[in-house]
């Protein structure tokens, strides 16, 4: 019998399509990051990170975030015979992702191994891993901010220290006593209030042993599969912090019921949940009526993450963009090569290494928790940090999406994920009001923070006029309290700026530093990413970046 001939349409050569973006090291080429880890003081960590970059940037790594993200976590309220369970089934491969953070100390490295740098060695792999999976990080930062606050409490600290502390991620979900490693969570947002946690309506009484009972709900309650929950509830001294655990002391299921799921715009590895508690049992952290501090004192670790896990995202959205760029060529020329092209590629560029580099900096000042200096830098930048990086963030990743053309809209590709995860650092933990808010309260309530700021700015002065006219105006707004609140976005995006342009101006190249302070300080700078000015060094700019 002849083969039937195929008329020649139906066969054709695929061209012009990009390689997927796998097995690179994700830190050797991230010359940002690593310069910002030496000189933030973990220069010590250099090849543990690089092992860490090989690890992220694998087609091994890349896909368990693929995997754990197409497949998202289930519920499971009753086992077979109709009792609660209130459990929650993962895939594999989100299970692989927590047992990386946990078995590298991103949740507890820090508190573990106490050392000048550790919290700055944390950060960098946090923000690798940040590149290829978000939703386990949630769990990670919530128990890497639980653990100074549960250091104030020996009874706790003594059962729960040295799970909290270990690098072993056990995922069975039995009584903490059994486990070989633990996770923290944690519940204050209720449905008549998140901002206001003062809005809390969940109720806590006190037991004859010294324990309190639980009664009340919670609105959002992420990766509820945690071992216990740091929540918010009132007391007759009014709004106080306790220890839920999953599990009663005496082996039971403890009455904390989920309700449903949350059907999130991302975040879909992680499991957002409702929860109510129907008398669960709790231990009291810190003191009666005074729940806001404590629980503030977790919600800066956690407002770092999300300036961290930020900076990743845009880092993760940068390499794409660049990757694709540098193979698709569209009118006879490689995208990477169009000069238009490479004006929004460099802006993004500008973007990834300016978040770097501040939230970085912010790293160091937990490093230095007895510093004064540090502590008031601390205070004063986590809510400026998180701010501004996590509002630059869905701007980039959606002009990186852009560059990827229809590909980059098309769920195969990393793009749609990067997408719908950037909004959300900005949301929770403090929104972005919120965070200008308690920067102006910082402010005001530390008289020296415009001091300690200022001198942030020093090194810097006198290389940049853009730089030294903001640094000299910022200094004025900083004085001038009247409408301070209304413009509080505004004074919160002019530190953030100055911030960045001062440590790019000290530390990054100069064709860096000129084409931020152009154009982020110096109006030669349009409404839309792409819109750097025309005496731009871009092919330094763009081979810096180049993620390969
Ligand atoms: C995916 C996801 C997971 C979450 N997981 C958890 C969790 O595990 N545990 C938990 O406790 N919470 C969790 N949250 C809740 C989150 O922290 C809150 O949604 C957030 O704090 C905002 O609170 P809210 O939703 O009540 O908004 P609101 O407090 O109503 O705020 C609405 C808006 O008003 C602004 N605003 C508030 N006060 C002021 C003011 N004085 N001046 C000007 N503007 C103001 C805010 O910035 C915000 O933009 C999660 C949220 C999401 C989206």
């Amino acid at each position: 019998m002849q083969a039937r001939q195929l008329p020649q349409m139906v066969t054709h050569e695929v061209l012009n399509q990009a390689q997927a973006l796998e097995n690179y090291n994700a830190y050797s080429r991230n010359l940002a990051l690593q310069e910002a880890v030496g000189r933030e003081g973990a220069g010590w960590a250099h090849d543990w990170l690089v092992a860490r970059g090989a690890e992220v940037g694998s087609a091994e790594w890349i896909e368990h975030g693929r995997l754990a993200n197409t497949h998202p976590p289930q519920m499971r309220l009753f086992d077979r015979y109709g009792h609660r369970r209130d459990e929650v089934e993962f895939h594999p491969s989100w299970h692989e992702c927590l047992g990386w953070l946990k078995g590298h100390g991103c949740d507890t490295g820090p508190w573990a191994d106490p050392k000048p740098g550790a919290h700055v060695a944390r950060a960098a792999a946090f923000v690798q891993f940040a590149e290829i999976e978000a939703g386990s990080l949630c769990p990670t930062t919530m128990t890497y901010g639980a653990v100074p606050v549960l250091k104030h409490v020996p009874e706790l600290a003594r059962d729960w220290m040295p799970l909290l502390l270990s690098r072993q991620y056990d995922r069975r979900f039995i009584p903490a006593t059994d486990k070989r490693g633990v996770l923290i969570g944690m519940g204050l947002t209720e449905k008549q209030g998140g901002s206001d946690v003062r809005a809390n309506t969940t109720r806590a009484e006190r037991l004859d042993d010294a324990s309190w009972r639980i009664v009340g709900h919670k609105w959002f309650l992420s990766a509820p599969m945690c071992d216990a929950f740091l929540v918010t509830a009132q007391t007759p001294k009014g709004l106080s912090c306790f220890f839920v655990p999953r599990w009663t002391p005496d082996g039971r299921l403890n009455e904390i019921r989920i309700q449903r799921f949350k059907d999130k715009l991302g975040d879909r590895s992680n499991a957002g949940t409702e929860a109510e508690f129907w008398g669960a049992t709790a231990w009291l952290v810190g003191e009666e009526g005074r729940g806001i501090p404590t629980v503030l004192e977790m919600g800066v670790y956690t407002r770092l993450d999300c300036a961290l896990g930020s900076t990743g995202l845009l880092r993760a959205a940068l390499s794409q963009a660049l990757h694709h760029a540098g193979q698709r060529a569209a009118f006879g020329k490689l995208l990477r090569q169009q000069p238009l092209m490479m004006n929004v590629l460099a802006d993004m560029a500008l973007e990834s290494e300016a978040a770097t580099a501040l939230s970085l900096r912010l790293a160091r000042a937990f490093d230095a928790q007895d510093d004064e200096r540090e502590a008031l830098l601390r205070r004063l930048l986590t809510p400026v940090a998180k701010l501004w990086i996590c509002k630059r963030c869905p701007t980039v990743v959606a002009e990186a999406m852009e560059v990827h053309g229809g590909n980059g809209y098309v769920e195969e590709g990393p793009m749609p994920r990067l997408f719908r995860q950037s909004p959300l650092n900005s949301i929770w933990e403090g929104s972005g009001n919120v965070m200008c808010l308690d920067a102006l309260r910082a402010l005001t309530k530390q008289s020296k923070s415009a001091d300690v700021l200022a001198a942030e700015f020093a090194g810097a002065l006198g290389q940049n006029a853009a730089f030294d006219r903001h640094v000299a105006q910022l200094q004025l707004d900083l004085r001038d309290s009247v409408g301070i609140e209304a413009s509080a976005r505004r004074l919160t995006q002019d530190i953030a700026l100055a911030v960045q342009a001062a440590l790019l101006l000290r530390f990054a190249p100069q064709p860096v530093s000129e084409a931020f302070c152009a154009s982020r300080l110096g109006g030669d700078w349009g409404q839309v990413l792409g819109t750097l000015g025309r005496q731009t060094d871009f092919e330094t700019i763009l081979q810096r970046a180049w993620p390969q």
